[in-house]
């Protein structure tokens, strides 16, 4: 018999197009590893892995839930609110932060709910363990309706001066002023001294093959 726990459902906000902010609370602590993820269970034969986005307290995590591709799993996720239980399991997983791999640079690499098991690592990262080492998040999204946690993200930026953040739009409308185009071509010509460097990649495959070959190329 597989091992559910049970959570309440905190809050069920939507952040920006289909992107969910989803808050769960535990019945005794829960404890993860940043980047790992949780199972929840959908239906009696499905179960949906999600990210976990970042720790609130000893019993409360975030999940950053896309619900754009419309399955039993979004249609799951969309009506979910505040009070509702779920079950899950987890936390689960092996893509994990890992500060002591001796790299002095560490670059983030995400689109769309990618970017979920990397806010916890960079968090994890600056928060927890203080890190010196200097972190740089991409984060690309198609329109300027999809734009979300820019504001937060441009924060933890101005608090932490080895945090860098960069956000890119694929498809962006008139009045759009900030980068357009992939985040990879971006990092191609921005990443310094790629030998000493660590990247996490989370996100479309497309942006995932593309990142993979270009920090292979630059020698990462
Ligand atoms: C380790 C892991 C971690 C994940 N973390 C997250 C997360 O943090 N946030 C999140 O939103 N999702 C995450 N996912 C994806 C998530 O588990 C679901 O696969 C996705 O939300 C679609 O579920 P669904 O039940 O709505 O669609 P399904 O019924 O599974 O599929 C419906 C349709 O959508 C297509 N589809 C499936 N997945 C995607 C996708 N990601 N993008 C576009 N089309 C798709 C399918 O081909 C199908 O046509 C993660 C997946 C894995 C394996």
């Amino acid at each position: 018999m597989p091992n559910f726990q049970t959570a309440t459902v905190i809050k069920n906000e939507v952040l920006a197009a289909k992107f969910h902010d989803l808050v769960l609370q535990t019945e005794t602590p829960f404890s993860f590893l940043p980047g790992q993820f949780v199972s929840i269970k959908i239906n009696e034969t499905k179960m949906n892995a999600y990210s976990v986005a970042g720790k609130l307290n000893d019993k409360q995590f975030g999940l950053l839930i896309d619900t754009e591709p419309g399955g039993l799993g979004s249609q799951y996720i969309d009506k979910l609110k505040p009070g509702d239980k779920v079950e899950f399991m987890g936390p689960l997983g092996h893509m994990t932060l890992k500060l002591d791999d001796g790299a002095t640079n560490l670059y983030f690499m995400s689109t769309g709910c990618g970017i979920a098991p990397l806010k916890a690592m960079i968090e994890a990262a600056l928060v927890e363990y203080k890190t010196d080492k200097q972190l740089t998040l991409y984060l690309g999204l198609r329109h300027c309706n999809d734009v979300f946690w820019d504001q937060y993200f441009n924060d933890l930026q101005n608090r932490f001066t080895n945090f860098h953040f960069k956000l890119v739009l694929s498809k962006p409308e008139g009045a759009w002023c900030g980068v357009a185009g992939h985040i990879t071509d971006l990092a191609k010509v921005e990443v310094k001294d790629p030998a000493n460097s660590s990247v996490y990649i989370c996100g479309s495959v497309r942006m995932a093959d593309e990142a993979i070959k270009v920090f292979e190329e630059m020698g990462t």
